[in-house]
């Protein structure tokens, strides 16, 4: 799948659940777990080697890397761990197929095309179709939940949105790691891909901004 179905179902499932837990979420890093697994990209990108849907795509790793979360947060964490393994575990598998889900315990690649059922690519129309629709019910939460302040606000964990911007909004929307840019392939999912580039662009620069005049107004009354 692309960052937008990823972080459409991450943050759907991270609603969904933190409702029921009755938990506060952090939508930024939710976001970010959500497409995490994909920094193997810029890996395969700066080493040349092809990692993608490895390590990064484990369950195993996931779990492990959850485990002192869930002993500091217990069920706070829950969401957040829905959000990062619903990239393997939902998005990669049913669309794209082949990851190493049970990594490093077995090196096999799974996707739903192993089970034998007809294999779903990420350029295909179903699937095309398919993260459009997760995107417009996602924005719609997001709108009708508020949740969007938080993207207009001075927030320090918002930087971690610098993540998805550097690793796979704005490559994927210029080209990489495809053979052309998705706005000369894919118009539609282009523009929802430069929805959350522009979004989490103005949370980054809202919050360096505010960094920074606070800086600067300490540097003034010390000096
Ligand atoms: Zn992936």
């Amino acid at each position: 799948m692309f960052a937008v179905g990823h972080m459409a179902i991450a943050y759907l499932l991270g609603k969904g659940s933190s409702k029921s837990l009755r938990v506060k979420l952090n939508i930024p890093i939710l976001l970010v777990l959500s497409i995490l697994p994909d920094i193997d990209i810029i890996y395969d990108f700066l080493t040349g080697s092809e990692i993608h849907r490895g390590p990064t795509h484990s369950i195993v790793v996931a779990t492990l890397a959850f485990i002192p979360i869930f002993i500091i947060y217990r069920k706070k964490a829950i969401p957040y761990f829905l959000a990062l393994i619903s990239h393997p575990l939902i998005g990669d598998f049913f669309i794209g197929g082949k990851l190493q889900l049970f990594w490093p315990l077995s090196t096999n690649e799974y996707g739903l095309h192993e089970l034998g059922s007809y294999y779903i690519g990420i350029f295909s129309p179903v699937n095309i179709a398919l993260e459009l629709t997760l995107f417009v019910i996602a924005t719609l939460v997001l709108y009708k939940s508020g949740d969007w302040k938080v993207f207009f606000t001075s927030n320090k964990t918002s930087l971690v949105l610098i993540i998805p911007i550097a690793t796979v909004l704005l490559p994927s929307t210029i080209g990489y790691p495809f053979s052309n840019s998705l706005l000369l392939s894919e118009p539609p999912l282009a523009l929802a891909h430069l929805f959350y580039l522009v979004l989490f662009s103005i949370a980054v620069l809202k919050t360096l901004t505010s960094i920074y005049k606070k800086r600067f107004h300490s540097s003034l009354k010390n000096g």
